[in-house]
């Protein structure tokens, strides 16, 4: 397949501002594409060489791309660096570079998209002594063939600017009309998505053998599965009410949550965003292989740091220590962590996901092994308010954040990849007046005073949108930071610093400096009010107005485990504020007892 198909494809994707347009073009580009490369189609138009869980990351500085752009199109580093200042984007700085190129350079050899690929893989595995040159004359390589079209997107790629924000949801759209014969097909082929995490590979199955590829789509050892989210209620009664008058509660554990494959002796962790963490953890590596009872599994626990002289739980900010690439044996040592097991995903060639969680439990009881390092959630069928408030006291007397109400129905599936109230978190901070933490994305920042000059006073946090996939901003926060914490920021942020505001945000305030939405951070609000000036839930509760998170504090925990789209969504927000309402407009406990007295 010709490279140049596809350039023309992102030429006409960047130009459109209007979703529906966007997946119409992306289904007629794959639609053009043949089965044998769609895989690849699909992960370069989302820039990148495979699905993220492995880890692969082109990296190329942008340095480096200007020299090997320098050496295919013969002109001076400083002339492109200078139009780079001038343009802001290094693929249409490389595109009117080539350009001048003399004539007879032009087009030595056609582009194909296969040759692209490998060329870029190439340049993704080289490592070592002497990798900066080889990568550059690689790429350097690739640009001397390429039309000044075919460079500027070629170069957006490998310095990860593509920017033609095409979402996976967008494209699972795509696929199902392409190959599924309409969006109906959306939601299978979404689910083979959830349990692969790997677009690519069910790219290549639905354009290959159709929807009945996709029913047979089967979880695989070491291809991580979307995690089940739940979502939140405030009151025994409520929790109840919504599973049905009775449910199993689990101990919510305060640690960080681990997926863990194990195969033929190797055993990898993922993290809650699917990252491969197994060096972080080789303690918990060798509990997997050796206190797991199969050949293959697939499971999920949660990583608590504890004590080990009394066995004792210890708070989340422990573990953070653990989260570090050089020192692990130290830090281990130091924040030794049990695992608590509360999902069996696949066990030895028998995909569980679609197996109500009663019958998951117990296939995870059977392969546990359990020693006072690894045992399954403590967990209690409750039928009562009662009894779901007194086992939610004894979960945090042992030190942990609350409960996971979970359903027991024949329903009872692991909806993989989704939010929904199959499981139900009840947690401490909802029965003080405080609200519950909230994880929100920086999308702007605007600068120190006194104290704070070159550093930011106070940062613009947003909400996700999960439904327009947009971010809203909900509050301006410049309280709970320390020194340290606003000298990292400014050099974590300086890294995601963008000319204007991304298109994704939606705010009718002027920050100072906008960001492309990346770091997310806990907030602790006092309250959620209606705001004219921020755009959370807009409309929602009021025209014209909406929600505002006041007094916010940052808690000190970067939920670095967290992507942009993983943060506390609008929705939520509007969830908590109807809660809060109701608490208000009920009469305190006191007054109450005070009048029947
Ligand atoms: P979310 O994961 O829902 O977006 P979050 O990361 O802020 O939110 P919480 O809202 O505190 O986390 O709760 C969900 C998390 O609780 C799970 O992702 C998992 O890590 C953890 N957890 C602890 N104990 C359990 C349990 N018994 N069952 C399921 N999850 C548990």
């Amino acid at each position: 397949m010709d490279y140049v198909i596809i350039a023309d494809e992102y030429e006409k994707i960047e130009a459109t501002t209007k979703r529906l347009e966007m997946t119409d073009l992306l289904v007629g580009l794959l639609k053009n594409t043949s089965v044998n490369v769609i895989s690849k189609v699909v992960y370069l138009t989302q820039g990148k060489l495979y699905p993220d869980f492995m880890g692969v990351e082109m990296g190329i500085a942008e340095k480096l791309a200007i020299k090997a752009l320098a050496r295919a199109s013969g002109q001076r580093e400083s002339e492109i660096q200078s139009d780079l200042q001038k343009s802001g984007d290094i693929g249409e700085t490389s595109g009117k570079f080539l350009a001048k190129r003399k004539q007879s350079t032009f087009f030595t050899k056609k582009l194909t998209v296969e040759h692209v690929y490998e060329t870029l893989d190439k340049m993704a595995k080289t490592s070592g002594s002497g990798a900066v040159e080889s990568k550059m004359a690689l790429l350097a390589g690739l640009l001397s063939d390429a039309s000044p079209k075919e460079a500027k997107w070629i170069i957006r790629t490998v310095t990860g600017n593509l920017r033609l924000g095409i979402a996976d949801m967008t494209m699972l759209d795509a696929l199902a009309i392409a190959y599924g014969g309409g969006k109906e097909a959306r939601e299978l082929i979404e689910r083979a998505y959830n349990i692969s995490s790997d677009l690519g590979r069910v790219a290549s199955e639905v354009a290959e053998k159709g929807l009945d590829g996709i029913k047979k789509f089967q979880v695989m050892v070491f291809e991580p599965i979307r995690p089940m989210l739940a979502e939140r209620l405030a009151s025994p009664e409520e929790i109840l009410e919504k599973l049905g008058g009775k449910c199993v509660a689990e101990y919510k554990y305060d640690g960080e949550r681990v997926q863990a494959h194990k195969k033929d002796g190797k055993v990898v962790l993922f993290s809650r965003r699917l990252e491969n963490i197994s060096d972080q953890y080789p303690d918990a590596v060798e509990l997997i292989k050796e206190k797991i009872a199969a050949k293959e599994a697939i499971l999920e626990a949660e990583c608590v740091a504890i004590d080990l002289e009394t066995g004792d739980m210890r708070p989340f900010q422990e573990l953070m220590h653990r989260r570090r690439k050089y020192g692990v044996e130290a830090a281990m040592e130091q924040y030794p962590i049990s695992l608590f097991t509360f999902e069996a995903l696949y066990v030895d060639g028998k995909d569980l996901t679609l197996e109500p969680f009663p019958q998951r439990r117990k296939a995870l009881e059977k392969i546990v092994k359990e020693s006072d390092r690894i045992k399954p959630a403590i967990q209690k069928l409750v039928k009562n308010p009662k009894e779901l408030e007194d086992f939610f006291e004894e979960a945090i007397e042992k030190g942990c954040e609350g409960l996971m109400c979970k359903s027991v129905g024949k329903d009872s599936v692991y909806q993989a990849g989704s939010r929904g109230w199959l499981w139900i978190k009840y947690k401490r901070d909802y029965k003080s007046e405080m609200t519950d933490t909230v994880d929100l994305v920086v999308v702007g920042a605007f600068h120190g005073r006194g104290k704070r000059v070159g550093t930011y006073g106070a940062l613009l946090l947003a909400t996700y949108n999960d439904e327009a996939d947009t971010f809203e901003t909900v509050t301006k926060c410049g309280t709970g930071f320390t020194d340290k914490d606003l000298k990292t920021l400014h050099e974590t942020l300086q890294k995601h610093v963008i000319p204007r505001k991304n298109s994704r945000v939606q705010s009718t305030l002027e920050a100072d400096v906008w960001f492309e939405p990346n770091l997310v951070l806990e907030i602790l609000g006092a309250e959620i009010t209606l705001s004219p000036i921020h755009t959370c839930a807009m409309d929602s509760i009021r025209k014209g107005s909406g929600l505002a998170i006041r007094f916010p504090r940052f808690t000190g925990k970067y939920r670095t485990d967290k992507s942009p789209e993983d943060a506390t969504t609008s929705k939520e927000i509007v969830e908590m504020y109807r809660g809060q309402l109701k608490k208000i407009s009920e009469p305190p406990q006191a007054q109450k007892s005070d009048t029947l007295n």
